[in-house]
């Protein structure tokens, strides 16, 4: 398996229904668990995909619909209870923070690692989270709440060394790091042996954009352009554009446009209306825009890396 996944957990959206599960995601990223929307049913998904409740380190929050935090109060009362250790980081807003805290301390007083809280900004683009080798940014997104999408950028990586010419020259393991950064290498009497002779190509970063609810806004393909893997709601195909606008959500064809704009490598779709019976139409009216989509459904993992 790739060290850059996606799991898609739920991807219907407000109203439940038989065929999806409320907004959750995991990105997984070499096996650090993160995270994104915790609908209602979030801790049963991720037994049932085998994700590790030990492992789960970050939730990001897009947003407090129901249909994207419900599941929050529940999974911390059971990670308390299954005595997980170590830290939680919930990444919401001030009011998030708020309400979450409360409930923690009504239903999970005792707990067995520690809660912390990131207080994000809903109108400013930032950096939440900062890892040695991915970073994690908010940015706005239009609803009829306050609600942000988030990127997961892998850093640029280091390069490969060529361990024979590593040898051959007796390079000391003290300048290995500087060589894998880009460094030349000097030789005791003075020669330049240059960077491109003792390493190759660095491994291309992958990122993921998660565009939770919001009205087609073509600013939008601006914020996530280049990504490797986009996952735009589609609330509803085009025969419900009206109501896509009236109630601040977006259809097939809009994250479609977002996803041709912005120049991504491939779109899925997600946040699908209880209204329909099938991803055919949103696939299909997405797909004469954006050809590399495909629909999100509970269960798929999706590996995020870089085709360029
Ligand atoms: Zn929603
Ligand atoms: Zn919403």
């Amino acid at each position: 398996m790739s060290e850059f996944n996606l799991n898609i957990l739920g991807c219907g959206s407000a109203t439940p229904s038989l065929r999806h599960l409320p907004a959750c995601q995991v990105v997984d990223y070499r096996g650090q668990l993160m995270m994104v929307d915790c609908g209602e049913g979030a801790q049963l998904s991720m037994r049932r995909l085998g994700l590790k409740f030990s492992r789960l380190g970050h939730i990001f929050i897009s947003h407090l619909h129901g249909d994207h935090c419900l599941g929050l109060p529940g999974l911390l009362s059971t990670l308390a209870l299954h005595q997980k250790g170590g830290s939680l980081t919930v990444h919401t807003f001030a009011d998030g923070v708020e309400m979450f805290s409360r409930m923690m301390d009504f239903f999970c007083r005792e707990r067995t690692f520690e809660l912390k809280f990131n207080v994000i900004d809903p109108t400013k683009r930032g950096v939440v989270l900062d890892l040695p080798s991915l970073t994690v940014e908010s940015f706005p997104l239009r609803h009829r709440v306050p609600c942000v999408g988030y990127l997961f950028r892998e850093k640029p990586k280091q390069r490969h060394l060529v361990g024979d010419l590593v040898r051959f020259y007796n390079i000391p393991v003290s300048q290995l790091k500087a060589i894998k950064d880009g460094a030349d290498f000097v030789t005791p009497d003075g020669v330049v042996v240059p960077n491109d002779r003792l390493t190759t190509p660095a491994d291309l970063s992958a990122s993921y954009a998660y565009c939770s609810d919001t009205v087609y806004s073509p600013q939008l393909a601006e914020v996530v352009r280049g990504v490797d893997l986009l996952y735009h709601e589609a609330t509803y195909a085009d025969d419900s554009a009206h109501k896509a606008r009236a109630r601040f959500h977006s259809t097939a064809s809009e994250a479609a446009r977002i996803a041709r704009d912005a120049g991504v490598g491939a779109l899925v779709l997600g946040h699908f209306s209880n209204a329909y019976n099938s991803e055919a139409r949103h696939l299909e009216e997405a797909r004469a825009i954006f050809p590399d989509t495909i629909a999100a459904r509970e269960g798929l993992v999706i590996e995020v890396r870089s085709k360029k």
